[in-house]
């Protein structure tokens, strides 16, 4: 199974590492053959090489539009080399063999990321350099396709000690060539996509190109990695990390969980934190300063806090800075940092700090996914918002102003925490949050608990539950969920409504004095 090379075709966009690999080649006997600039390149630096042209015979064409598309290319890449027919159309044609082929793709994802115009996107669509990896990775039984530069150092190796490439180096290039052709065109689909507004996740394509491979995954025995989508939206995907270790599998889940909620909180109307642990908030809260938002924030259950990401709507600022790092924190991501609150959280070196360009758009339109046993489920991001929704009071009293604010931002919250999920809220602070409860009376219960923890770890004279308003992701099927909110001392609920027994519902809100709203938008997580 091992093969010699003697001819190698390079044509590559990416020159990175190119002159070497091709001085190396030259070294070991290889004829080169390069396409346009490739071979400028390479025989800029004095190496022998041999333009693509004059084997074909045929210029390139149309702005390198066609310059590889000919029979005596991919019939010297394709042809089985012991299959007479094959070769006796060679002969006839005089098609000489290619065993190697080093390519990478005009950069459309680097295009698409510097946010280029659409012909310019157009012109970066690669035809001829994915026809040459396809037809290569297909024959891997003779050729190998090398498309990735830090692969040039384990070609010349292998090459290095006789010359030629066994079986399971090729196969292993190949199956790397086919994924990275089956990304570019998912990433020139979606772009497309995009440009047609397309959301609906039946006409669009999972899929990314691998950012890095992880130490781990959820847990040490579980294997990871990290694909980026291309997608522009500011987030952990495309956050640059000022310092601290490089983010974990599940830093990149909370860290994302943690922004994601912080950006429905315009900094327009004020700074905002929120604090996530496992990839559910333990505290949210806006403030007049970022500070007093941390702050707030923290005092809704300053234990789980402990190890938990930070997602801050605004700059983080020094005064900011100095809280959080009294309390061991895993990541901060902010969109942006000050040099002094910089310099602040440099003391914790093991700290991550993220900034971004911006907050994501909370009502911009994407994709979410899941796997599940044999299958992959897609649905669209969760992008309603209570601010675009009609509220439908449905109690004898009405909403007090204060308490629609607190409805608003304990609704918001809600959509972010797994379900089933109860929040209380109060004057722009979670009072209470209780998560992902198969039972929704219990995530009530539970939520008011850790209020009273909370009251009691401060020192303050009762829950910031009493007189709060609380927000249900989903309706509350019975009236004992409603019951239990009222124990807990809160004063008004917003909820989606819709149960069969909403009446049941309703009836006792108002035995109790509470002011009910429904949204009529569910925000189940899972
Ligand atoms: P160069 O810089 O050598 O002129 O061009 C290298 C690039 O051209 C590579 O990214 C390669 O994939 C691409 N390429 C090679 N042959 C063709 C072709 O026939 N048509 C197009 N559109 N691109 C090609």
């Amino acid at each position: 199974d091992q093969v010699a090379v003697k001819t190698a075709l390079l044509s590559v966009s990416d020159k990175t590492g190119i002159v070497e690999l091709a001085r190396e080649l030259n070294r070991l006997g290889v004829r080169l053959l390069s396409t346009g600039g490739t071979h400028k390149a390479i025989a800029d630096a004095g190496i022998a090489v041999t333009d693509v042209s004059d084997v074909t015979g045929f210029p390139e064409i149309m702005d390198g539009r066609v310059k590889t598309l000919h029979p005596s290319v991919h019939g010297g890449i394709l042809a089985i080399r012991d299959d007479a027919d094959h070769v006796k159309a060679m002969e006839k044609h005089a098609i000489g063999a290619i065993d190697l082929v080093v390519i990478n793709l005009y950069p459309f994802e680097a295009v698409r990321a510097r946010g280029e115009d659409y012909p310019e996107s157009v012109e970066n669509i690669d035809i001829g350099g994915p026809a040459m990896i396809r037809a290569s990775a297909k024959n891997h039984a003779y050729v190998t396709i090398v498309t990735d530069p830090s692969d040039y150092a384990a070609l010349t190796e292998r090459l290095g000690k006789d010359g030629q490439t066994d079986y399971p180096f090729r196969q292993q290039m190949a199956q790397k060539a086919f994924a990275r052709t089956a990304a570019y065109d998912t990433a020139i689909s979606n772009w497309m996509a995009d440009e047609l507004k397309i959301e609906t996740p039946a006409y669009r394509t999972i899929g990314g190109s691998l950012r890095q491979a992880l130490r781990y995954g959820e847990n040490p025995h579980q294997s990871a990695a990290f694909y980026v989508t291309g997608e522009q939206r500011p987030g952990v995907a495309n956050a640059r990390l000022l310092q601290g270790k490089q983010l974990s599998y599940n830093n990149i889940n909370d860290t994302d969980a943690a922004f994601e909620l912080v950006a429905e909180f315009s900094p327009a109307t004020g700074p905002a934190c929120a604090i996530i642990k496992h990839a559910n908030p333990c505290g949210v809260a806006t403030g007049t300063s970022l500070r007093e938002a941390y702050l707030k924030a923290l005092a809704c259950d300053s234990t789980s806090a402990f190890g938990g990401i930070i997602a801050l709507n605004s700059e983080l600022d020094a005064e900011t800075a100095r809280e959080i790092v009294k309390l061991f924190t895993e990541v901060i991501i902010a969109p942006g940092a000050t040099e002094e609150a910089q310099a602040i959280i440099g003391a914790k070196q093991n700290l991550r700090l993220l900034v971004t360009e911006g907050l994501p758009d909370p009502a911009q339109p994407g994709l979410m996914a899941k796997t599940v046993s044999g299958g992959l489920l897609v649905q669209a991001r969760d992008n309603g918002r209570i601010a675009d929704l009609e509220l439908k009071v449905v109690t004898k009293r009405a909403p007090t102003d204060r308490e629609l604010e607190d409805l608003k931002f304990a609704y918001t919250v809600a959509k972010h925490v797994k379900s089933n999920a109860i929040v209380y809220a109060r004057d722009g602070q979670t009072a209470g949050i209780g998560a992902g409860q198969m039972s929704r009376v219990d995530s009530a219960r539970i939520a008011a608990i850790k209020a009273e923890d909370a009251a009691r770890a401060a020192g303050w004279p009762q829950p910031l539950t009493k007189g709060s308003a609380a927000a249900s992701e989903a309706f509350l099927p019975f009236a004992d969920g409603l019951l239990s909110i009222v124990a807990a001392g809160a004063t008004a609920v917003v909820q989606p409504g819709g149960s069969m027994r909403d009446q049941e519902v309703i009836d006792a809100a108002n035995e109790h004095g509470i002011a009910m709203v429904f949204t009529g938008m569910r925000h189940f997580r899972h």
